[in-house]
């Protein structure tokens, strides 16, 4: 065998499972079709990423936090969400107990940076084979075994994907995947703005868009338009003066004027969900399992939660000499994170149909859904603790 571990893609998730594995003593290879140069210094992408406390936690573990800078990182202190032209909004506030914000804001470009700097210390255990596309993955009794477009084969005990929502080794598994394509795009971009943000997140629904503002560092906010397909050309193409005054309208001047400072860019909006996370010496971690619709906030958090539930139990199975492909050990790590991801999954997709949809029994139940969950404290606990829970909600099941 050439390595115990084979990781396919060096996104946040495959380099982050490299690095809960630091010291299992396992050989691992990770393989990255980008260049080496791309992941050192990964170029803006427009994403900016609102993590959890769980996912602050597991990358402080890493070392991969500190290396972001506290000038990078903006805590959210205070959520909206607001329907349509009503001054109603659904808000959620940081405890007084808690020091820091309901969540933190970090640009991806930023994260993909701190996170392959850490990966880059790893000892010699880990191999990077940069600029290498995987043409295919299968795997028998003995061995998984990963074909290169080079034409070389290399086998392993067994291959994680992190191969993006889109996984080709997914398919070539066997593992079927629940996709929806919403016919939507979100358009995201930076603004400056007069007024201070007070490190608050909005959300605001508007007949037919929806609109999110999330709090970065000094007077900037990340902006993601959501918005049918076909109107996607007409808005990257207004001009930046007639872009900045419409979304100050559609914020209610909330921020006062404001001014495009980056490119706008074009994420088309498809979800997926794989019925199952592993196969014959082989698992799915970070998007490959779990491609959430960024409007949830979620997808690199449940990437982070997943690759250290599969990492915990690799470590265990290392330590105690035994195969890190047990198939009981793979699927208990299915079933730990199933356990958050399908009803987040499911319920966030029918939230997204409910606040896109401006057909009028829709608009009056997103108005009778905003005003009960202000009055129902235990709905507003269960989203207020999904972003601060420190720990995973198995580990508080025994399972
Ligand atoms: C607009 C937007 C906003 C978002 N906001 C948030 C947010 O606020 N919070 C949050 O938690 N998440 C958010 N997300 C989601 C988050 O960005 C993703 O969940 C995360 O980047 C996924 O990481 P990954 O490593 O699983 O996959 P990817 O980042 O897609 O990386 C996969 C890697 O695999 C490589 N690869 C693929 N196929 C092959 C192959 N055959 N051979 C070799 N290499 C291969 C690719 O080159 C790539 O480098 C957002 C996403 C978008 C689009």
């Amino acid at each position: 065998m050439n390595y115990d571990l084979i990781i396919i893609g060096a996104g946040p998730a495959g380099l982050s499972f490299a690095l809960s594995l630091r010291d299992s003593g396992l050989k691992v290879a990770v393989i990255e079709q980008l260049s080496r140069e791309e992941l050192a210094d990964p170029s803006e992408d427009g994403r900016d990423i609102a993590l959890t406390h769980l996912s602050r936690r597991l990358m402080q573990q890493h070392g991969s936090w500190q290396r972001i800078g506290d000038d990078n990182i903006s805590p959210i202190v205070r959520a909206e969400v607001v329907d349509g032209d009503s001054p109603y909004a659904l808000h959620f506030d940081k405890p007084e107990s808690e020091r820091d914000g309901l969540g933190f804001l970090v640009a991806n470009y930023r994260i993909r940076k701190a996170i392959f700097e850490e990966f880059e210390t790893l000892g010699e255990a880990f191999t990077l084979l940069a600029d290498t596309r995987v043409q295919r993955v299968h795997s028998d009794e003995g061995a998984a075994r990963v074909e290169l477009e080079s034409g070389e084969t290399l086998e392993a005990a067994l291959v994680v994907a992190a191969d993006t929502r889109f996984s080709q080794s997914r398919r070539q598994m066997g593992i079927a995947a629940d996709t929806v394509e919403f016919g939507r795009s979100a358009i995201v971009c930076e603004m400056e703005h007069e007024l201070d943000h007070r490190n608050t997140a909005f959300e605001c629904f508007h007949y037919g868009r929806t609109l999110a503002i999330l709090p970065m560092p000094g007077p900037v906010s990340s902006i993601v338009v959501t918005a049918p397909a076909d109107q996607v050309d007409a808005i990257v193409g207004m001009d930046p003066e007639d872009f900045a005054r419409d979304i100050e309208e559609r914020l209610r001047h909330r921020l006062g004027t404001m001014k495009l400072i980056s490119k706008r860019h074009v994420y088309p909006l498809v979800a997926v969900h794989a019925r199952r996370f592993q196969a014959r010496r082989f698992a799915l971690i970070g998007d490959a399992a779990v491609g959430m619709h960024p409007v949830t906030a979620h997808g690199f958090n449940l990437g982070l939660s997943g690759q250290d539930l599969l990492a915990s139990e690799l470590l265990q199975a290392a330590q105690s000499g035994g195969d890190i492909a047990d198939p009981a050990r793979l699927r208990r790590y299915q079933r730990r994170h199933m356990l958050s991801t399908r009803p987040l999954y499911h319920g966030t997709n029918a939230i997204v149909g409910l606040f896109t949809d401006d057909d009028f029994p829709v608009t009056l139940a997103r108005k009778a859904v905003l005003r009960l969950s202000n009055h129902l404290p235990p709905v507003k606990w269960a989203i207020r603790h999904q972003l601060m829970a420190k720990q995973h909600l198995s580990s508080l099941l025994p399972i």
